[in-house]
């Protein structure tokens, strides 16, 4: 923390904020949340953002798909793979003895092309959208995609200089589609990025400046380093509507993919979205994207690391980007790399606070057991961040259960896992199997073999605490 930061007193009487003072997995069910329609009447985001951005991302399609070859077969539009993941909804349900209704998907921005996670989708449109702005400052036809494969483009290009400060995976994805523009481009990383991260970006010729301090250290040098500079542009992660106007279209693929499945999202086939979250910039823009499709019909679950719940401890206090994990005596660090972000996004916390249905924590050890997980039941492997979603669909139906064991309510049908009518828990979607489970896995294609290997090594022996956690997660409702 820097010098100048006030210290933040804390309300150390409300129990979410004890719970996550002491490091226990929670889950915060918020049932009270304002209609949709009604929120996105007075948000502070521009109606025509995400269709925008959407035309942005199909404009670049064919540079794309030349530029990038792997991504020719899509037509240059890079999106990842809805799957159904039974084999591990079945692994999950016999860990934690308690059956998931409902079926469970895996959203696979680990595989998407190019960059491997994510951040593809901010991280890109916002290199695109300064692309064509340097397009037309130079007087060139910036929607005509031959124009970015022009040596007239990529010497005005190799004179502007992209920047931005990353834990690793924004800084990947700005780095690799900066240098194949003709950018100069400089990644302030910080000390959680990974080694190979920073090995990769210097093979594209990227700049890369290490910081022994965390995240927020990194984007503050970045940030010096570019104010009043000519020709610089500086991706601002903590304040970004170019990033979160990117992440938003998922939402679009996503509601053409259920399509294609011919499964309905609606009131009578609700959706549940379990996002990984780091800063809050990416589950934010895809929240946003998601509400805007489905309106009622999505619930959308935060899932952070219990040391670094940054985004739930600025929604709970109000304080947003004034407060960080550490003026509540955690420590800020994780095994999960790209969620090590100790304060949260001071654009995105604000905007969609009323669109978020419920946040969660969860400790590494499960986290990484995930990783476990999804290596042995789908024969996937992911980085630990990416993982951290995937047992947190079960915490809704056993707080239900300890409720109704609590309050004696009972179910109607006799033993049978699935509850009619309104949660007694306070759950904001239908616990019954007409809801889909939709866990968003967030990266690991990039991720070197070997250092796969040992992500998946570790969480297979982590694998038997799930269903055995100490401490176990505790449940809140608004
Ligand atoms: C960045 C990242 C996240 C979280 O995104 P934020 O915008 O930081 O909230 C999740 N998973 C992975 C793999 C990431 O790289």
């Amino acid at each position: 923390m820097s010098a100048d930061e006030q210290h933040v007193t804390v309300d150390t009487d409300d129990e979410v904020i004890a719970a996550l003072a002491k490091g226990v997995p929670i889950t915060w069910f918020r049932p009270g949340r304002p209609r949709t329609a009604e929120v996105m009447r007075d948000i502070a985001v521009d109606e025509s953002l995400m269709g925008e951005a959407a035309a942005r991302f199909e404009r670049f399609a064919p540079w794309f798909a030349s530029a990038f070859p792997e991504t020719a077969e899509a037509q240059g539009i890079l999106e990842s793979p809805l799957v159904a993941a039974d084999a591990a909804r079945r692994e999950i349900d016999d860990r934690l003895g308690v059956e998931l209704p409902g079926q469970l998907w895996l959203k696979r921005d680990d595989a998407l092309p190019v960059s491997g996670s994510i951040k593809a989708r901010g991280g890109f449109h916002e290199v695109l959208e300064y692309a064509e702005a340097v397009a037309v400052e130079g007087g060139m036809d910036a929607h005509d995609p031959a124009t970015y494969a022009s040596d007239e483009f990529r010497e005005r290009a190799a004179a502007h200089h992209i920047v931005v400060g990353s834990t690793g995976n924004l800084g990947l994805s700005i780095g690799i589609l900066s240098a194949a523009l003709g950018f100069a481009a400089t990644v302030h990383m910080s000390a959680d990025a990974r080694e190979w991260k920073k090995e990769k970006l210097r093979s594209h010729g990227v700049e890369v400046i290490e910081y022994e301090g965390d995240f927020a250290a990194a984007v503050e040098a970045g940030r010096a380093s570019a104010e009043g500079v000519p020709r610089t542009h500086f991706v601002d992660d903590e304040d970004s509507v170019s990033l979160f106007a990117g992440y938003s279209v998922a939402a679009l693929r996503l509601k053409e993919q259920f399509a294609e499945r011919g499964e309905p999202v609606d009131a009578d086939h609700q959706l549940v979205v379990y996002l990984p979250c780091g800063i809050g910039g990416s589950p934010g823009g895809v929240t946003y994207g998601l509400k805007r499709v489905f309106g009622d019909a999505v619930h959308c679950v935060f899932v952070e690391p219990t040391a670094v719940p940054a985004m739930v401890l600025g929604v709970r206090t109000g304080r947003h980007h004034d407060i960080a994990v550490q003026d509540i005596g955690l420590s800020g660090q994780t095994a999960a790399d790209g969620l090590a972000v100790a304060r949260p996004s001071r654009f995105v916390g604000p905007v969609v606070d009323p669109l978020i249905s419920a946040f969660a924590t969860v400790s590494d050890d499960i986290i990484r057991a995930g990783v476990g997980v999804l290596a042995e039941c789908e024969g996937l492997e992911v980085e630990p961040s990416a993982a951290a979603g995937l047992t947190v669909p079960w915490r809704a139906v056993i707080a239900e259960a300890s409720v109704r064991d609590e309050t004696g309510v009972r179910d109607e049908a006799d033993g049978a896992a699935e509850v009619s009518g309104p949660s007694a828990a306070g759950v904001p979607w239908p616990l019954d199997g007409s809801t889909n489970h939709l866990v968003w896995l967030t990266g690991g294609a990039m991720v070197p073999v070997e250092e796969r290997r040992r992500y998946v090594t570790e969480g297979v022996r982590l694998m038997s605490l799930i269903g055995d956690e100490d401490p176990a997660p505790v449940s809140f409702i608004d």
